[in-house]
């Protein structure tokens, strides 16, 4: 797995009968940045900002946000950086943060919930900070993404806060504009709504660890029920169609950038169930950018629909193996 160097695509990728697919990474570092451009990487589909809050006393100010966010956007001064906004809580604890004790922190405070509640003031800050970056790099362009969204008034109430930043920077004389903004599905509530919700944003992003974990009621990371939890599930892949299909025929791109995007043996899958840009670990953009290459449309549409009617998980792996 991962290819050897030599393998590295540096160009975008389009399937053998010409539809783009956009292979971006997961970063969660700011040393990580440079390994993903190395690797071929047309941008970041994941910029998880959480590595600049935790292991420390206090919440990082505007300014140090500001760098960290201005260095991944010149990373990729012909891509798309997607930076989701702070995503603590569940199994990402902060301590100066006070998260509550909670019996099930996955079920809780969580992602955006707290973003437009507890911690609203470190929102703005880090929106500050981002539409800031993306003033004063010329090249590169930057998505904000939203975590864990489960209802049309939180995206709503989000843009809100979004717009006023950029009303407030522009008062200061910062060249500010309203960036691409979308959300991560990953409840069932959002693959659900998904219809709705693709009149509210420029993009969704299918974070499949959590989507698998909520749609199959089975923890991610315990062993116990990891078959269930599995992406292989004809119910995860429901909710992976119910999204793409909510956003088909509109100008709402779908990408996915959960542990299910990375693995080059579903990528014939993922992109004839509408998936048109895929993140991961740097480790895999080479090999499932040849996977892309390789496939047809057609194979990948046809594909898909056979692992749409399978009545189990085991019927998608024969699916999966035989193509
Ligand atoms: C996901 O849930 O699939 C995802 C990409 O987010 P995280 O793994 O950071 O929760
Ligand atoms: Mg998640």
């Amino acid at each position: 797995r991962g290819g050897a160097a030599d393998d590295v695509v540096e160009e975008a990728v389009t399937t053998a009968d010409g539809t783009d697919v956009e292979v971006a990474a997961n970063v969660g570092t700011p040393q990580e940045l440079a390994p993903a451009a190395e690797r071929g990487a047309d941008g970041v589909g994941l910029f998880r900002t959480e590595f600049l809050f935790i292991e420390r006393d206090d919440a990082p100010d505007e300014d140090e946000q500001y760098e960290a966010y201005r260095d991944a956007i010149e990373t990729f001064p012909d891509g798309r950086v997607v930076v989701r906004t702070l995503d603590v809580g569940g199994d990402k604890p902060v301590p100066y943060l006070d998260l509550p004790e909670e019996e099930n922190p996955f079920l809780g405070e969580r992602g955006i919930r707290r973003s437009l509640g507890p911690d609203a003031d470190l929102f703005e800050t880090q929106l500050r900070a981002l539409l800031r970056a993306d003033a004063d790099t010329d090249a590169g362009s930057l998505a904000v993404m939203l975590p864990l969204v489960t209802t049309v008034e939180e995206v709503e109430a989000a843009r809100g806060v979004l717009e006023g930043v950029v009303d407030d920077l522009a008062a200061e004389g910062v060249n500010a504009t309203m960036p691409e903004f979308g959300v991560m599905i990953e409840t069932p509530a959002a693959a659900l709504m998904a219809d709705v919700l693709v009149e509210h944003v420029d993009f969704f992003s299918i974070g499949t660890n959590d989507l698998a974990q909520y749609v199959m009621a089975a923890e991610r990371g315990n062993d116990a029920v990891s078959e269930l939890g599995d992406f292989r599930q004809p119910a995860v892949l429901r909710a992976i169609d119910a999204t793409t299909t909510a956003a088909a025929g509109t100008d709402v791109w779908v990408g996915m950038c959960g542990e299910m995007a990375g693995d080059p043996r579903l990528t014939e899958l993922l992109v004839g169930l509408g998936l048109r840009e895929l993140s991961m670990s740097a480790l895999t953009v080479p090999d499932v950018k040849a996977r892309v290459s390789e496939t047809t449309l057609e194979d990948a549409e046809a594909l898909a629909e056979h692992a749409l009617a399978a009545a189990d998980r085991d019927e998608i792996i024969e699916l999966l193996e035989q193509s």
